[in-house]
């Protein structure tokens, strides 16, 4: 979603007459655009808009009018006092607000300094003029905000309540979208299964977008992010069997394999729940490819709850995990919790879910040896002299060949490593 937003600024910013530049020294706006999910990402922020504002006080009068943007989840956390903190920041804007991001830099010309935190519930917090993303897939907002304040999680009070956006709008864009090239689009919300919107008189779910989306000529694929598995319903789960272009693949965070830590985290689902979940999507779709997220460490995890964790990771059979360091979060109600896990406990225990699972990886993976698969190109690969796309179900391939970027090409996989397939392009003729 952050990702998402930085795109979003940076398209309304071309649209203005700005031009990117890699070298901060020759930028008249920087935006450091920040996350709040967990303290390490608060921290490099600080740090990265320290550096910023140092540049701007040790040049000259002309540099110096180098508008310094604080935006994102710390920004909508810290407010005003961002301003006091770092001197030289001229705008802090919350997540809510970026699609203004034009406006607030004219503002802050006259003003000197702007503050825009205070949430837009309106339609128009979902102005995105994104043109170009890497001109094969694309991130599509289709909700924010979320209201099931996770004991952990700060979402609920930087992004706020959950506000789904026009399904006409989301079509539309998609439309637009397709038109100019891309072929997989990337539905993004905090909780996309809870996805509503009833603008037009009639309740379009998740499930309806999706039927429509597939309609959609010339898209070849489209996924969804993030599903919360207590609001994953079972008409919802037929959309993988129902509409071609919808991937198999789902991302379906279970954050702990103990129910005892399930229930301290408010997730509202316990581990039995959540496999018959997976169980009964796989007898619809049984290739579909599973991920999760998991926090290590949570408030009074004991030898007990981590072994929970590892035996479902095991059972689950995921094709791969993120696993996280529990992270107090000042607004969030864990933070209050006794009992906290010693860091060097939460590291050993990560490397264990790390570990667990990608042996999992490896055996799926392995298995794929020696098949042909359908991979959407998306350019060049960081592997030298080869290419990279990913498979339908999200697994990414880097290949030898000279498949046309956008294309879906038949790639033989001849090996593997802990987080990518690698092969050979076949053409159509071979
Ligand atoms: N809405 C999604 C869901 O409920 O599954 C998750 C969104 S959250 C921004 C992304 C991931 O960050 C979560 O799935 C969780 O694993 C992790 N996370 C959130 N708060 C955290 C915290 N306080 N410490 C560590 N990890 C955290
Ligand atoms: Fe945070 Fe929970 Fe909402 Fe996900 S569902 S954004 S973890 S509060």
């Amino acid at each position: 979603m952050n990702e998402h937003d930085s795109e979003r600024m940076l398209s309304i910013l071309s649209d203005s007459g700005y031009v990117a530049t890699d070298n901060p020294k020759d930028a008249e706006v920087i935006i450091v655009n920040t996350c709040s999910v967990r303290e390490k990402a608060e921290q490099k922020a600080y740090s990265s808009i320290g550096r910023y504002v140092e540049l701007k006080k040790r040049k000259s009068e002309s540099e110096k009018k180098r508008v310094v943007v604080f935006s994102g989840c710390v920004a909508q956390q810290e407010g005003d006092e961002l301003l006091r903190r770092f001197r030289g920041v001229d705008i802090v804007v919350g997540p809510s607000q970026v699609h203004r991001i034009d406006e607030l830099i004219k503002q802050a010309e006259i003003d000197g300094t702007v503050v825009a935190v205070s949430p837009d519930v309106s339609q128009k917090r979902f102005r995105n003029p994104v043109k170009d993303t890497n001109g094969v897939k694309a991130f599509v907002t289709i909700m924010e905000g979320c209201n099931n304040f996770c004991s952990y999680c700060t979402v609920p009070y930087l992004r706020g309540r959950e506000i789904s956006r026009n399904a006409r709008h989301i079509i539309d864009e998609v439309y637009r979208l397709v038109a100019s090239g891309v072929k997989e689009v990337i539905l993004l919300g905090q909780n996309v299964n809870s996805y509503h919107d009833n603008s037009e008189g009639e309740l379009i779910t998740l499930y309806e977008l999706l039927a429509s989306l597939n309609d959609i000529k010339g898209l070849e694929r489209i996924r969804f992010i993030t599903s919360h598995p207590k609001d994953l319903t079972d008409k919802l789960m037929h959309a993988f069997t129902d509409f071609d272009k919808v991937c198999p693949h789902i991302h379906l965070p279970i954050q702990s394999g103990s129910n005892r830590i399930l229930k301290l985290m408010a997730r509202g689902y316990t581990v039995e729940e959540y496999m018959n979940k997976i169980e009964k999507i796989k007898t619809l779709r049984p290739d579909i490819a599973v991920t999760s997220d998991f926090i290590v460490g949570f408030p009074s995890e004991n030898a007990d709850d981590h072994k929970d964790t590892i035996f479902f990771i095991r059972r689950a059979n995921y094709d791969n995990i993120f696993s996280f360091k529990y992270s107090d979060r000042p607004l969030a109600r864990a933070s209050t919790y006794g009992d906290k896990v010693q860091m060097h406990v939460i590291s050993e225990r990560l490397k264990e879910l790390h570990y667990t699972q990608v042996g999992i990886t490896r055996k799926i993976y392995g298995a794929l040896v020696g098949t042909t698969q359908k991979v959407l190109v998306e350019g060049e690969s960081k592997k030298q002299g080869r290419q990279q796309g990913r498979t339908a179900h999200g697994r990414i391939v880097n290949f030898l060949g000279n498949a046309p970027k956008g294309t879906i090409a038949n790639v033989l996989i001849d090996d593997y490593s802990d987080n990518a397939l690698y092969g050979k392009h076949i053409p159509e003729e071979e």
